[in-house]
Order: structure tokens, then sequence, then C-alpha cells
């Protein structure tokens, strides 16, 4: 439950989980970038002044502080323009901060100045989690290394008694307030890509019957329009309309009508291939777009569906039939006349007596 409520993705698709870290880390290159340039400029000036107030080793802190590390964050932020070079990217990001506290325990543990020094420990702690735009996993890596660092040195004489105790305390809060932003963050963004994900959904599909919605069918046949005029692929439609509908409803109720749509709807998406789009129009009006395919065959595969829904046993009203108007797309014409003909096919099969399949 707790588990839950922090990580919005358990038990999501393995699908929708990959999905998601590659959106968060298309999503975080821009804060990467500008944090790794920010950080790079005041680590110049912290160097800056250490070369001004400190000389023990001034050398090796020049080295780390003006070199090595604004070096890193200076590379971090151009390899951010690079999309094949994300991987050096987060690996720099993953251990730069590393080495910025291990230089800090090795220059000052021990020295009288180390509690001036070490306030660099704890925001680098709450930095690798909250700011750096690192993904929590890796940061949690990275703090518990340098954690791991900071404890093997400093523990011992925080634990001995005098205000150096203190110590621990800043410790324990960085450590704690990092992480806790961290797993907020990345919850908060889970939670936003999941509720955009199912915005995206509700717009593109038919909320009776699942089916796609109207718009989105009418975007599906305009893509495919393009399609056949630049690869001169075919492809054809059908319009299919339930007969007699009216009666359903006027007889058994409205209920009884959205429950026969909806058997309906599965009938056609069950009887189609992985790569025809089958969508609601309205009422009790379908399409289906059939990619690949001419009339003639769009006719074998029609009659087929035809025959599944004779055959289907649905609630209340038992069986249904509807009728069928096929259009195979001619190069160069307009959707809109597409579906014109395909209407006036289908009209034909409803004066023909239902239960018709047409072509024209
Ligand atoms: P035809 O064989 O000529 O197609 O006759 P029909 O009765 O199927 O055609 P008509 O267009 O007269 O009726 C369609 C009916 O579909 C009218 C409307 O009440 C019903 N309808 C439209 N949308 C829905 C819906 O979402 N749910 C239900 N239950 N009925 C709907
Ligand atoms: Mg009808
Ligand atoms: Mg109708």
């Amino acid at each position: 439950m707790l588990a839950r409520s922090l990580d919005p993705l358990l038990g999501v698709p393995e699908a929708t989980r990959q999905a998601f870290e590659e959106w968060y880390r298309q999503a975080k290159i821009a804060q990467i970038r500008y944090v790794a340039f920010l950080t790079m400029v005041l680590y110049l000036i912290y160097a800056g002044i250490e070369q001004n107030v400190e000389s023990d080793q001034p050398f090796a802190r020049l080295l780390i502080h003006a070199l090595l590390v604004p070096g890193a964050l200076l590379a971090i932020g151009l390899l951010s323009f690079y999309p094949r070079r994300q991987s050096w990217m987060l690996g720099l990001l993953t251990v730069a901060p590393i080495v910025s506290v291990v230089a800090n325990l090795y220059f000052n543990f021990g020295t009288p100045r180390f509690a001036l020094y070490a306030p660099e420990i704890y925001l680098n702690l709450m930095w690798t989690f909250a700011i750096s735009g690192l993904a929590l996993k890796r940061a949690m890596g990275t703090s518990l290394v340098s954690l791991a660092a900071i404890l093997l040195v400093t523990l011992e004489d925080s634990l001995a008694p005098g205000p150096q105790r203190l110590h621990l305390i800043w410790i324990l809060a960085s450590f704690s307030f990092g992480l806790l932003s961290a797993i907020m963050l990345e919850r908060a963004h889970k939670l936003m890509f999941l509720h955009q994900g199912s915005l995206e959904r509700s717009a593109n599909l038919d909320s009776l019957t699942g089916l796609w919605n109207r718009s989105c069918t009418q975007r599906f046949l305009a893509d495919e329009v393009e399609r056949a005029n630049r690869y001169g692929t075919r492809f054809s439609v059908v319009l299919i309309d339930i007969d007699h509908f009216k009666q359903v409803n006027d007889t058994h109720g409205h209920a009884v009508g959205d429950k026969v749509l909806c058997q309906f709807a599965a009938l056609l998406r069950d009887s189609v291939r992985v790569v025809d789009r089958v969508g609601r129009l309205g009422g009790e009006e379908f399409l289906i777009l059939l990619p690949e395919i001419g009339a003639r065959q769009a006719q074998l595969a029609v009659k087929a569906l035809q025959r599944r829904i004779n055959g289907f046993e649905f609630d209340t009203v038992q069986s249904k039939t509807a009728s069928f108007g096929i259009a195979e797309y001619r190069a160069g014409e307009s959707a809109d006349s597409l579906m014109l003909r395909a209407d006036q096919a289908l009209y034909r099969a409803k004066a023909a007596g239902r239960d018709c399949i047409e072509v024209l």
C-alpha cells in the first residue's frame, strides 16, 4: 500500500514503465544542463575564495575545485546537447558528486576548519537527490556511495562527545530531505505521466465501446490517404450500420441497446487484423480501415465478418444483422469522396433488404 502510493508505476506493464523512463530521461535533460552550468560557476567561485584563504595543499585544491569538478560539469552540460552521448553525461553526473565529497574529506577532515567546509558535503547530498536531475535510482546509488565515504571517515570522531556530533544530524537531515524530495518529485512525474496517458486515451476512444472515436478514426483515414498518395499503397474502408437498431431501443430499452452496441463493437474488433482500425462514427455506425487491401479482398473479409455477426447470440435480442458498404481508395481522391462512395454502397445494401454487402 505504502509502496504503491510512493511508486504509482508499481504493477503497471513493463512497457509503460520503460516508456516513462525514456520520457523522464528526455524531460530531465534541460535541468541537467542548466544545473551543471550553474554548479560549475559556483565551483569556480568556491575555488577562487579557497585559494585566497587556504594555504594547505593549494595546488591540489585548485586542481580539483577549479579544473576537475568544473571540467566534469562543463562536459555534462555540453554532452546534454548530444542525444547519442547521454550515457556519458549520466555516467559523469553519477560520479562527479562522489569525487567532490571524497576531495572535501581528504582536504579538510581533521583540520579545525572542517566545520566551515562541511556544508559542501551536506549540499552535495541534497544536490544529488533533488537538484542534479538524476533519476531516483541513480541518485540513490551516488548518494549511498558518498554517504558511505562520509561515515567511514567521520563517524568515529562524530560519535565522540563534543559539538562535532552535530555533523551527524546535518548528514541525516540532508540525506533524508534529499531522498524524500527525490521520491516525491519522481512520484509526481509518474502520476503526471499516467494521467497524461489516460487523457490521451479518453480523447481518442469512444467511451461506450472502447473503439476509436469519430475524430480519431477520421485522423487515421486522413493518414491512410496521405500514405496511399505518397507510396502508392492501396487500402479500403468498410462502413457498417446495424439493421433496425432503433427497434432494440424501442422494445428493450436503451440499456439493452448499449449492451448490443458493445457486443457488436467487440465482434468487429476481434474479427480484424492487428493493422486494421475499427472506429465508431456515432450511433450504430462503424468504420473499418483495411490497409494494403483492395475491394475484392475487403469483400472476402467482410463476408467472414458478416457470418460471425449472424452467428452471434447477442444478449436479450439474440440475433442482429448489419449492412456493409465497401469502397477502395482511388489514387488522388479525397477522404470525403471515398467516404461518400462507402456511404452510397451502404445505402444500396440497406435498399437491397439489409444484411447485405455492397461495393462501390
Ligand atoms: P436501419 O436498418 O435503417 O439502419 O434502421 P435503424 O433503426 O438502425 O436506424 P436509425 O438510424 O433510424 O436508428 C438508429 C438508432 O440508434 C436511433 C438511436 O436511438 C440509436 N442510438 C444511437 N446511439 C445510441 C447509443 O449510444 N445507445 C443506444 N442504446 N442507442 C443509440
Ligand atoms: Mg441502423
Ligand atoms: Mg444508422
